[in-house]
């Protein structure tokens, strides 16, 4: 059984739990991680939440905790805050929600009350569950109602947003997205949301990365609220955030602490800080460049094979591939590439006409095999192996060779912040 080295106190008190992340940083050394909301967060980001700051409660906010001995933490939220506000040119951060979707709840909470209206994009189309699904608060506790994507183009179909929000009324209109390739036009949604008196929310969980490196539009002076997670494209520790206009500060604090949250998780927001920083630096901005270029890449690697891509291509780090030109669905397309090494997920593409759990399509991101330095020849090769895969997923021959040339790549671009065997 593997036992890494680094782990040693854990290894003598708890060999179990030390033995399976041990054979979890296997999995993430040797196989090819494209599910596209994930990502290798740094070593200096997980010294920080791996510190002794997970041993302080602050609930409150800097200068008004309900606890002593918050001198430090009101430091390093402060820097978390400054560095968040500064990053992505908005009046106010919140760093404390303890993910994208406890950030989007902060905001709801804070912002509107239970049974108001508010609009959302299609989860079948992209959305994210925190945007009205039925079986989530969001769905719950608000009447959330929907505008989807234009079945020809497979954009964003801003006219359908315009007419739903003048029928309904909603207090605030949700932009963002879970499974989208394009650029997302923030001012035009502002521009109805002004419209029909409605606040915009950007929700840029997926894409915050790709607009602290300049490759997306920025949502700032255009959206009153912009969340996100801070774990996808942004490369930090697994959290969320939420940025606001200087008039809904005090709204959207209350949302998140009081009203949904206990204690911040004090070594996770100075992981956030951590990541704030190296998300300025010229350095991730290059590295976003790269993601988006990887991502067209691997695009026209699987249309040149016959693989109908959604949209036809993308402008970020995602694409959606429906693989039922190849006589696969999401689900058999997912396993068949996760036997090889290569980790995506099925996902429903827009008009979907299988059930969610089979679905027509998968979603395949560039965020993590990039941060291993892969680039448009590697990812070409990429392209290439996926396309092997999906045209015979019970060939052994084919499992056994691109399973190996999986294997090869890893070796050659090893994973940040994962330590050796
Ligand atoms: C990932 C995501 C979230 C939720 O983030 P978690 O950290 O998983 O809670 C919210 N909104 C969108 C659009 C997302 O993609």
């Amino acid at each position: 059984m593997t036992t890494t080295t680094h782990l040693s106190a854990l290894s003598a008190t708890d060999p179990a739990i030390a033995a399976a992340i041990g054979r979890e940083e296997a999995r993430e050394r040797n196989t090819l991680e494209m599910i596209a909301s994930e990502n290798f967060t740094s070593s200096a980001v997980l010294e920080a939440v791996g510190s002794v700051l997970t041993n302080k409660y602050a609930e409150g906010y800097i200068g008004n905790r309900y606890y002593g001995g918050c001198e430090v933490i009101d430091e390093i939220e402060s820097i978390a805050i400054q560095r968040a506000t500064s990053l992505f040119g908005m009046e106010h951060a919140n760093v404390q929600p303890h993910s994208g979707a406890q950030a989007n709840m902060g905001v709801y909470m804070g912002v509107i009350k239970p049974g108001d209206t508010v609009m959302g994009l299609k989860l079948d189309q992209g959305g994210h569950l925190t945007h009205g699904s039925n079986v989530n608060f969001s769905g719950k506790l608000y009447n959330f109602v929907s505008y989807g994507v234009e079945r020809e183009s497979e954009t964003m179909d801003y006219e359908q947003m315009a007419e739903v929000a003048r029928e309904a009324r909603p207090k605030i209109i949700v932009v963002g997205a879970t499974a989208y390739p394009r650029i997302i036009d923030f001012a035009r949604a502002r521009a109805i949301a002004d419209e029909v008196g409605a606040l915009l929310m950007a929700d840029m969980a997926h894409i915050s990365g790709l607009v602290a490196g300049g490759v997306h539009p920025s949502p700032a002076g255009l959206a009153q609220i912009v969340t996100s997670s801070t774990h996808k494209t942004l490369r930090g520790p697994r959290g969320g955030m939420i940025l606001c206009d200087a008039s809904l500060a005090r709204q959207i604090d209350r949302g998140v602490f009081p009203a949904s949250q206990g204690g911040p998780l004090m070594h996770v927001v100075a992981g956030k800080a951590v990541a704030f920083l190296e998300a300025s630096t010229e350095e991730f901005k290059t590295y976003t460049r790269q993601i988006v270029e990887n991502a067209q890449v691997l695009a026209e690697a699987l249309i040149d094979a016959g693989l109908r891509v959604i949209s036809g291509g993308t402008d970020n780090h995602l694409l959606l591939v429906d693989v039922t030109t190849k006589g696969l669905n999401g689900k058999s397309a997912e396993d068949a590439l996760s036997r090889c090494g290569i980790v995506v997920n099925k996902n429903a593409i827009p008009y979907d006409q299988l059930p969610p759990n089979v679905a027509s399509g998968i979603r395949i991101g560039t965020p993590a095999l990039t941060s291993r330095g892969l680039g448009p020849v590697e990812m070409r090769r990429v392209g290439e192996l996926i396309v092997r895969v999906l045209e015979a997923p019970e060939d052994s021959q084919v499992t056994k060779e691109v399973t190996a040339a999986v294997r090869e790549l890893c070796e050659t671009h090893p994973a940040p912040g994962v330590p050796l065997a």
